[in-house]
């Protein structure tokens, strides 16, 4: 097929079924297709919605986003996972409101958070520039389309990718293909149970005529992730609020609210001498797994029923008594907002 019956037949299938209706696509605007962008890698979009909503209304311009605390930004951010898009996303709002929003690929790879398929969809879909994307849609449909085997992320997959995902990208309506690349992918070439009846490639599709759909794109080898173990400490008051520790700006859960962790069960002892606590009662709770992209965390989580501990133990803005029965606005990782949701129906 060559790329201008491609693009004929994908915009017309656009035309007739594209999404034309999502919250950042009224009005459009470099700001808001790049927040959608960031919120979108690894998210579906029905998950996205919502937090584009709230986020647009706080801050509805890259210059509020930039002079906001990162706390309020992560607050806004929990639930919706790797929060380093959050962090990202703050740092290079300040750089926009200095130097305004970039408009050449260079520039845009160069804000924190936007590699080259983020910025090729903010050009094109902001800025009506033809540039290609290779997100992880289009990276599907493509290696169907083409037949192509091996891991797509694999540098000479990646590369053919690119180059096909260039040769078919059109010099106009450059938005609308974008959109309808991301769109064929989202809703026809599906991972599972794609439906090749209602696609405009189907004609010269390669993995439907060699029948090799279930096949392709090629899973990645996957390799055995290691375990790590930790112990979450619950330390609760009288008033029923739990000791909480702002963890380190980098790292796993960065700049985010958590309970005190340690390597070991035998290390209580020594925590709780460190912070001065006196302690009225121990409940160890069951083990459980959180399972990051690198490793499986099984956490147990002791309760310790405590007496509030003396000033000197409490550094500002580095540990806080927190409510957890009241449902105030801060950056909890997943695994601890589910730990205090329990807590709660206990
Ligand atoms: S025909 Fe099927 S496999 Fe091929 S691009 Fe369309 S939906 Fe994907």
């Amino acid at each position: 097929m060559t790329p201008e019956n491609f693009q004929l037949q994908l915009l017309e299938w656009f035309d007739q079924f594209g999404r034309k209706d999502l919250p950042w696509q009224h009005p459009i605007s470099p700001y808001r297709v790049w927040l959608s962008e960031v919120m979108l890698q690894q998210t579906q979009v029905v998950t996205v919605i919502p937090y584009f909503n709230k986020f647009i209304k706080q801050y509805p311009t890259a210059k509020e986003l930039a002079n906001a605390p990162l706390d309020n930004v992560l607050s806004l951010w929990a639930g919706l996972g790797y929060y380093a898009r959050a962090r990202n996303l703050h740092k290079a709002a300040q750089q926009i409101d200095k130097s305004g929003f970039p408009e050449t690929l260079d520039a845009l790879v160069d804000l924190p958070g936007v590699g080259r398929s983020t910025a090729g969809a903010i050009l094109s879909i902001a800025f009506s520039k033809s540039h290609a994307i290779l997100d992880g849609n289009v990276r599907r449909v493509l290696a169907r389309f083409k037949g192509i085997e091996g891991w797509t992320g694999g540098s000479a997959v990646n590369k053919q990718l690119w180059d096909l995902s260039e040769y078919y990208t059109p010099e106009e309506r450059s938005a609308d293909y974008t959109q309808a690349m991301m769109d064929l992918g989202a809703t026809v070439c599906t991972r599972s149970k794609p439906l090749c009846l209602q696609c405009p490639l189907q004609i010269d599709c390669q993995a439907l005529l060699q029948d090799k759909v279930h096949l392709l794109p090629t899973p990645k080898v996957s390799k055995k992730i290691p375990v790590k173990q930790l112990v979450f400490i619950l330390a609760t008051n009288k008033k029923g609020e739990v000791l909480l520790e702002k963890r380190p700006p980098v790292g796993i859960w960065g700049g985010l609210w958590s309970v005190p962790e340690l390597e070991s069960k035998l290390d209580i002892l020594a925590w709780i001498e460190k912070h001065d606590l006196t302690v009225h009662e121990t409940k160890e709770l069951t083990v459980k797994r959180h399972t990051f992209s690198h490793y499986h965390l099984d956490y147990l989580p002791i309760q310790l029923t405590v007496d509030s501990p003396t000033n000197n133990v409490m550094e500002a803005d580095l540990r806080i008594w927190y409510k957890h029965m009241q449902h105030k606005n801060i950056a909890l990782p997943a695994p601890i907002k589910q730990l205090f949701d329990e807590l709660k129906e206990d």
